[in-house]
């Protein structure tokens, strides 16, 4: 497979000469945590319903990547080849990445709620010669829908299962036999370990808006964000980092699988979202620092005000990913007594703006951070001008860590002859450069010529005493083109209705364009396991139900 990362080789001179790309590969990072510290544990995976769990020391772990590696090589798999990885956060996800590193593979992490119609997608798109699958996750078949795409794709030669015991198993075909031993291993391994900018990462946008668009990483793109993201929450080798967001998205991957081997520090994996659990593994495993969206961090909170049991080791939560609301950071600070670090960013490019350690909380109640060294922001108006401070506009960013392309799609880049990439995010900045997210381009409601700050309106919503969940979109109106409708879950044991909402928002002093006009309750929020709100079903709800 060729990959098209039309995005390195321009930036690679001024990059390395800037001391912003490190040249160094996961590969080396692992082989320095074997020399340093073998016997220290590096990996902890707890499978929630089946109560089972695994520890990989460092030393472990490389043994296993290797043979993982040498296993691949005898199915076929070598440099720029595709593995597809459609795993929840299980050791397999981890010890797969390591092992396409060794060898010069890529890895294509894909979200274990992908069903036929994402799959197919971008299987076909990615050219994916291996995919590696659960045999059953959640109660889900994931062998049989494989069986039904297979037909379809004629580049996809090997399909791995993850438990049972057949000839397909993950055990029979990569981590059973001890391929590293072999006499061929040692050749095999030294082969065709890949360079700093070579692709090694190809992840798909979740495609709201469009086709998915398959977003490419090198080495030195990945780590050009890690290193300075872990220098700035002082994170080290000492560190526990706890990760119950999907490794298959890019908060998982970077800051949950890469981030601590190269830190040499542990990581707890969990692979189902359950608070009550991850309250018991943060105490049991003495978690230092997590990252997840702000639905994980109310969940959390709850789960520690219920049980009244402390997080005295959990120092830092950083909070990211979707809007978040001021309030349920306050009150998730005051409950945790844990660090809480608002920050902002995307596939493209890793978190690229946070808040400092040492900053006032106020920060991560209203703001999402500033950029990391090596990152520049700009806000611009349509035409590309930077707005003066305090006005919303195009967040523009020049990173790094911006990525390689889209592959096959470099038209859709998003990035000009001077590497600012626009983010589709809309934002403003004050006077010392902090950035908040104030909505995202396709997202915006413009009613009447007005665009209707939606972020802040929802963060309002928030600290409505029956409110737990908001969202607001747009729905289309003859006269104004459209008008804002609030999609909210109440608290339990409360009720919500307009007039009282209209009512919040007045005495809040909000403009009365601004106030929602419609509203529907809803028991849950279509949202990803990554906890992002899906607009895009509110939307098409909106369409289906009439006021
Ligand atoms: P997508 O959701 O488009 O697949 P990502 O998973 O990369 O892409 O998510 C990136 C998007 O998440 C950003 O473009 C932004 O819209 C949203 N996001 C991330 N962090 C924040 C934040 N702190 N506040 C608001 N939105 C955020």
């Amino acid at each position: 497979m060729e990959f098209d990362a039309v995005l390195i080789a321009p930036r690679r001179a001024q990059m390395v000469a800037q001391g912003l790309w490190h040249d160094r590969t996961i590969n080396d990072d692992l082989d320095a945590c074997v020399a340093a510290c073998p016997d220290k544990t590096a990996l902890t995976a707890l499978r929630v319903e089946e109560g089972g769990t695994i520890r990989f020391t460092y030393r472990e772990m490389t043994r296993m990547a290797d043979r993982i590696a040498v296993g691949l090589a005898r199915l076929g798999v070598g440099r720029n080849d595709v593995v597809a990885c459609q795993l929840p956060n299980w050791w397999q996800f981890t010890l797969t990445y390591l092992a396409c590193s060794r060898i010069g593979a890529v890895i294509n992490p894909l979200m274990h709620i992908f069903r036929e119609r994402e799959l197919s997608f971008m299987l076909k798109h990615g050219e994916a010669k291996v995919l590696i699958v659960p045999q059953a996750f959640r109660g889900f078949d994931f062998e049989q829908m494989v069986a039904g795409l297979r037909g379809d794709l004629p580049a996809l030669e090997h399909v791995v299962v993850v438990g049972g015991s057949g000839g397909n198993s993950f055990d029979a075909l990569l981590s059973g036999p001890a391929w590293e031993d072999s006499a061929d291993a040692q050749a095999i391994l030294a082969r065709s370990r890949p360079g700093p900018d070579d692709v090694t990462q190809l992840i798909y946008t979740s495609g709201t808006t469009g086709e998915p668009k398959g977003v490419m990483h090198t080495a030195n793109t990945t780590m050009a964000n890690i290193i300075p993201y872990a220098q700035r929450l002082r994170l080290g080798a000492d560190d526990v980092v706890l990760m119950a967001s999907p490794m298959a998205h890019q908060t998982g991957f970077m800051y949950g699988l890469m981030m601590p081997i190269m830190l040499k520090a542990s990581v707890v994996l969990q692979d189902i979202w359950e608070p009550g659990r991850a309250l018991e593994l943060i105490r049991s495993e003495r978690v230092s620092f997590t990252m997840a969206s702000t639905p994980f961090l109310t969940d959390l909170t709850r789960a520690v005000a219920e049980r009244r049991l402390e997080v005295p080791t959990l120092r830092t939560f950083l909070c990211a990913g979707a809007p978040i609301p001021g309030p349920l950071v306050e009150q998730a600070r005051a409950v945790l007594g844990t660090k809480i670090v608002s920050a902002w960013g995307m596939s493209e490019n890793g978190a690229v703006t946070l808040i400092e350690l040492d900053d006032e909380d106020e920060r991560a109640f209203n703001t999402d951070g500033h950029p990391l060294p090596g990152v520049e922001i700009k806000v611009a108006d349509d035409a590309g001008q930077a707005m003066p401070a305090g006005e919303p506009g195009r967040l523009l960013v020049r990173a790094c860590s911006n990525f390689g392309g889209y592959l096959r799609r470099p038209h859709l880049n998003g990035t000009d002859a001077d590497d600012w990439f626009d983010t589709g995010d809309l934002a403003r900045v004050d006077a010392e450069g902090y950035i908040r997210i104030t909505g995202r381009s396709k997202d915006v409601i413009i009613r009447g010529g007005e665009n209707i700050p939606v972020v802040e309106i929802e963060s309002l919503l928030y600290r409505h005493p029956a409110i737990a969940m908001a969202a607001i979109v747009a729905y289309p109106d003859e006269r104004l083109g459209e008008r804002a409708c609030a999609v909210v879950v109440a608290r339990p044991g409360h009720s919500v209705d307009l007039p009282s909402i209209v009512d919040f928002l007045k005495r809040e002093k909000v403009a009365v364009q601004y106030i929602p006009e419609r509203l529907i309750v809803r028991d849950t929020m279509p949202s990803t396991p990554s906890g992002k709100i899906q607009k895009f079903k509110l939307r098409e709800l909106l369409r289906t139900t009439t006021a």
